[in-house]
């Protein structure tokens, strides 16, 4: 695997390649690396792309600055893991590289209603940066295709329109599905943070998706997110949103509607842990 720090670096690494005809496929991450993120860069390799993976800890996606100190950070142990997964190429930049001049100079992107729900309006400001910091690393990557996970449904949406609003939707976008635990638990960088008992409680959130969806047929949302809500408050986890939208745009939904594809959204805080998860419906 070839690591490289320096934009420059890997623009020209990924010239050469583009231009003795590899496809680039690129996994965009912030470390401290999972099963999640390896199931992405084996997609990126089943799909005969060379595989691209970024670490880099964004600052400016943080509106919480304390969730950013303690992001939990174990760069010698993810080199491992790419290179056990065959990853070609690793970009590991300062922030200098993904932002000359400095974040505030960065270009942010207008996302429209997407960004003002859900993870928008619990995390003021985030999107801002999840699209200052990709619009920048695709420009310098410019993948043929960019693998994302479903686990972060809303910003999936978001990337996908920042490729149209970038003039840069000639690139795939692939969803890959959410690698869990054994307990269905969502893998997530921050669960490394969980304590016994609260990692233990935390497999609730998977079981109000599952449950929300199992009552599609008949069922009565406000009812079920409720009943989900007592279910998590009685294990001390404190529900932020339970909700039900339209998986295409995120519209949301007051009662299941089996004529369209649905999306059900769980952000939840463990402690101070604050654990998102989705499952779709009917698609
Ligand atoms: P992050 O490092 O959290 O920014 O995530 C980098 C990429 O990995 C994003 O596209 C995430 O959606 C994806 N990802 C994170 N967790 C999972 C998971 N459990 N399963 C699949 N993809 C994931």
């Amino acid at each position: 695997m070839v690591i490289l720090k320096k934009a420059s670096d890997i623009e020209e690494y990924i010239y050469q390649k583009r231009n003795s005809g590899r496809k680039i496929g690129f996994v965009p991450t912030m470390g401290a690396l999972h099963a999640g993120h390896i199931s992405l860069v084996q997609r990126c390799k089943a799909d005969d792309m060379m595989s691209v993976c970024s670490i880099f800890l964004n600052p400016t996606q943080f509106n919480d600055k304390s969730d950013l100190a303690k992001y939990p950070v174990s760069t010698d142990k993810d080199i491992e893991l790419l290179l056990n997964a065959g990853c070609e190429v690793l970009f590991l930049p300062d922030a200098d590289e993904v932002y000359p001049g400095g974040s505030e100079l960065a270009t942010t992107y207008d996302f429209g209603y997407l960004e003002t729900l859900l993870e928008g309006a619990s995390r003021p400001g985030h999107f801002k940066g999840v699209g200052q910091v990709v619009a920048r690393l695709l420009s310098i990557v410019q993948p043929h295709t960019l693998y994302l996970g479903q686990k972060d449904y809303q910003q999936c949406l978001i990337i996908t329109r920042l490729t149209q609003l970038t003039g840069m939707d000639q690139m795939k976008v692939v969803i890959c599905p959410t690698i869990r635990e054994a307990d269905g638990l969502a893998m997530s960088s921050r669960n490394r943070r969980l304590t016994e008992t609260q990692r233990t409680r935390a497999g609730i959130l998977y079981q109000c998706l599952v449950s929300i969806q199992a009552k599609t047929e008949g069922g009565d949302f406000a009812v079920v997110r409720k009943e989900c809500e007592e279910l998590m408050q009685a294990k001390g986890i404190a529900p932020e949103y339970v909700a039900l939208a339209d998986a295409r745009d995120l519209n949301p939904l007051e009662n299941y509607n089996k004529t369209i594809p649905m999306v059900a959204l769980i952000a939840a805080r463990v402690g101070e842990i604050r654990l998102i998860d989705n499952i779709l419906i009917n698609t």
